[in-house]
This record gives C-alpha cells, structure tokens and sequence, in this order.
C-alpha cells in the first residue's frame, strides 16, 4: 500500500498565480509563517511546528534553510523532505551558511549582542564584504545543488552587517528580512512589520517573551501583515507553545491570509 501523496496548497493545474496585489481584496490582512533554522539537526522539532501549523490550516509556509548547521553532514533524507515541502507550496529560504559567528566581538555592546542575546549564532553580524558574498555564494550553490533557486536571505538572529547588506545587493535575490522590515533587494521599498519571535533559552527569557508578544499581538493586529516567526525549540517548551499558538489562532480568527515571504516580495515590488 502507498502512502497518499498530499495535496499541494496551490494546483500546479491552476496556472500562473495571480499577482498577490490583484488578488487581495479590500481589507484582507496576511499572515507569514516562517520557520527559522530548518536543518538536519533540528529536522524533527521542525516538523512537529510544521504539522501544528497545519493543524491550525495555516499554509503554505517558508522554511529559513541553513545549508551547513553548526558544520554538521548533508543528510539525503532531509533534503528529499524540503523538496517535498517546496511540491507542496513552501518556500525554502536561504538562512546563513553554518548558523555561527566566527569573528570575536569587539566592546560590550557586540559582545553582549553577539555572545548573550544571539549566543553566537549571529553569522553575519559583523563579516566583511568578501566573507558575507564567499558564505551566501556557497549558499546559493548548496540551493542549486537540490534544484531551488532561493529569492530570499534571512540571516541568522536577523543581524547583519554593512558588508553583508553590500554583498546581497549584489546577489540574485529579490528580499531579505530583519526583526522589523521585510526589504525589497537591492534598495527596498520595505514593508514594516515587527516579527513574533520567542525566546525559550531560559524560564525568564520565555515569560518575557511570551508577554512581550502578547503585547505585540495586541499592538499589531489592525496591520496588513502578521509574522509568525517560529524557532525548533518553540516545539519543546508548553509555555511558548501555548502562547504562540494563540497568536496563530488568533491571526486565523481574523481571516488573514497566508503568504509565503517571497509573496511579500512581489507585493512590494507592485507598490516600489
Ligand atoms: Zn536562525
């Protein structure tokens, strides 16, 4: 007996898809789904979030690939599952090259930043020009090995560096994100919308994540754009599950759309 193939979110047999800006209507408010750190190691929390994701019918979603997590092996499974995640309608997006920043910070203000909020896993943070381009090349090429031509970068705890920014104007894509902007590439325009993002290192860092976004839910909720932004060990803590999930619930109550990052892209491009 085979398994049933799953229905993809868009029929192949439906033609091109309309642009997103024709076919929103009056009112009609987005929701972006993104799952961040999508790797082999930390594949089975993702497909728990992938799976309460659509438990809620939230679809399709983009997935922020990292080729090289923390140096660890291809794993041919895993990348036969993100092709079939791609037939299905997600978007698979470049997220750093190893997850690791390798520069040691400079004052306690980096440091801080760099070591304790991100705890070293800020990539991108502070490379030069010619490391940021030599890591989203190997990058792109990792994509291409698998058939997928990323449109969007989103580097690793959203930090980036001058250099960075100069080396991705200069890259074949057409979107990057930070904490609070989805950016049109190379020179905007953006679309201002401050991510849901939870911390679950510590019992503070949770309880204050989950009030600040409480917060922001509250605060954000008249806005086009909605973005739920989930991390693997958002899979592993009750507490953090519960209150984003609320915020998820929540968005669905309110009809908005689910949209893949790269769909805000082209509504950004229909409005530059
Ligand atoms: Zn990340």
């Amino acid at each position: 007996m085979t398994a049933p193939t799953p229905a993809p979110h868009r029929s192949a047999a439906a033609g091109p898809a309309r642009p997103l800006a024709d076919a929103l209507l009056p009112g009609q408010k987005l929701l972006a789904a993104v799952i961040h750190d999508v790797a082999p190691e930390t594949w089975s929390r993702c497909r728990i979030l992938v799976a309460a994701l659509e438990g809620l019918g939230i679809a399709p979603l983009s997935l922020l690939v990292v080729p090289h997590y923390h140096g660890g092996p291809r794993n041919v499974a895993f990348e036969r599952w993100l092709l079939q995640r791609a037939a299905l309608g997600d978007e698979l997006v470049l997220h750093g090259y190893d997850h690791r920043d390798p520069l040691t910070p400079q004052g306690p203000a980096q440091r801080w930043l760099r070591r304790v909020y991100t705890a070293g896993e800020g990539e991108f943070a502070a490379l030069d020009h010619d490391e940021a381009l030599r890591r989203l090349r190997a990058g792109r090429d990792w994509m291409g090995s698998l058939g997928v031509r990323p449109a969007g970068f989103v580097a690793p705890a959203w930090l980036m560096s001058r250099g960075t920014w100069e080396a991705l104007r200069e890259q074949p894509l057409r979107y990057t994100c930070t904490l609070r902007e989805v950016t049109l590439l190379p020179q905007g325009p953006s679309l201002r919308c401050t991510a849901q993002v939870w911390s679950s290192r510590s019992a503070w860092r949770r309880a204050a994540s989950i009030a600040w976004n409480g917060a922001l839910r509250r605060l954000q909720s008249d806005r086009l754009l909605l973005r739920l932004e989930l991390h693997p060990a958002d899979a592993g803590h009750a507490s953090t599950w519960a209150s984003w999930r609320d915020v998820a619930i929540a968005a669905m109550g309110q009809r908005r759309q689910a949209v893949r990052l790269e769909q805000l892209a082209d509504l950004l491009a229909d409005t530059a």
